[in-house]
């Protein structure tokens, strides 16, 4: 017999209780379809223990900012997505760093911007456990078709004072451009203090990545990131055009603009429930 750990809502199963029902279904007429399928595929992998229980909580703090942005890509959003693919079409030695959470939400589509901009892949975990580690490598070697980095980490990213600061010295360090999708602000703040150029992927317009990021990208990470290596593939043949887009960049002025977006759209939506 089933243990009852889910409930009935308009003839779909939905999870309840912090166990994984592989089983359930979610119609794809219910208005939020995407969002809760994504869920039991975050809540598989932390069953697999690809995605940490921490990171099911900072999913969910990127879903609340994609809820208020209004589940699309803002305008402010495509401006920075077209800077980073730039800041990456100019690289020299271009890292895409993969926590659990990416790699459950995008492996692919971070494989395939890794190709259009000639970047390195590279696992950096915040729980970091030895058995962890090799698990997301594989996995997203597996679904990208491309050596990763992570497994032997022989450098210390500086001012960093937990595990965090691991990396590697062919990777992260050597790097000029790290893209950081969903990454905590004390390794953010770091890599730009060791002078690279940060690109982050991160809903929340007012965390410290966001505003440490020389490119801050304030949209979800599956959006994001096909948009970035669309724009990045015809970038690398027009250098000129990726210099002038970088100069053009302003990335304070983006985030302000992305706030007063989120602010005017609860004004409005308030007025209009008040009425
Ligand atoms: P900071 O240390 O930078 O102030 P933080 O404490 O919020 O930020 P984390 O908890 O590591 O740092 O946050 C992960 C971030 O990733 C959150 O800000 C969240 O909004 C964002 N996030 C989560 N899921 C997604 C997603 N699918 N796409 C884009 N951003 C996401």
């Amino acid at each position: 017999m089933r243990p009852a750990i889910y409930r009935t809502y308009l003839g779909a199963h939905f999870y309840v209780r912090a166990r994984f029902v592989p089983d359930v279904h979610i119609p794809e007429s219910h208005p939020r379809h995407r969002s809760l399928v994504t869920r039991e595929r975050m809540a598989q992998l932390t069953e697999e223990g690809l995605v940490s229980v921490t990171g099911l909580i900072a999913h969910g703090r990127g879903e609340a900012f994609d809820y208020l942005l209004g589940e699309r890509t803002v305008p402010e959003a495509e401006t920075a997505e077209r800077a980073a693919a730039a800041l990456l079409s100019l690289a020299r030695r271009p890292v895409i760093t993969v926590n659990g959470n990416a790699a459950a939400l995008a492996a692919r589509e971070l494989g395939e911007l890794s190709r259009a901009c000639g970047a390195t892949l590279e696992v950096n975990l915040f729980h970091r456990e030895d058995r962890r580690m090799e698990k997301v490598c594989d996995f997203l070697e597996r679904e990208t078709g491309e050596k990763v980095l992570g497994r032997r980490q022989d450098g210390l990213l500086e001012g960093i004072s937990s595990d965090r600061a691991r990396c590697t010295k062919e990777g992260l360090l050597a790097a000029d451009v790290v893209l950081i999708p969903l990454e905590d602000g004390d390794r953010a703040e770091a890599m730009v203090k060791a002078g690279k150029d940060v690109i982050s992927i991160d809903l929340n317009p007012l965390s410290r990545t966001s505003r440490a990021a020389t490119v801050a990208v304030v949209d979800e990470l599956t959006r994001a990131v096909p948009n970035m290596t669309a724009q990045a593939r015809g970038l690398v043949q027009r250098p000129e055009e990726a210099r002038d887009i970088l100069d053009r960049f302003d990335n304070r002025r983006n985030l302000e603009a992305i706030l007063e977006r989120i602010c005017k759209g609860l004004t409005g939506q308030a007025s209009t429930d008040t009425r």
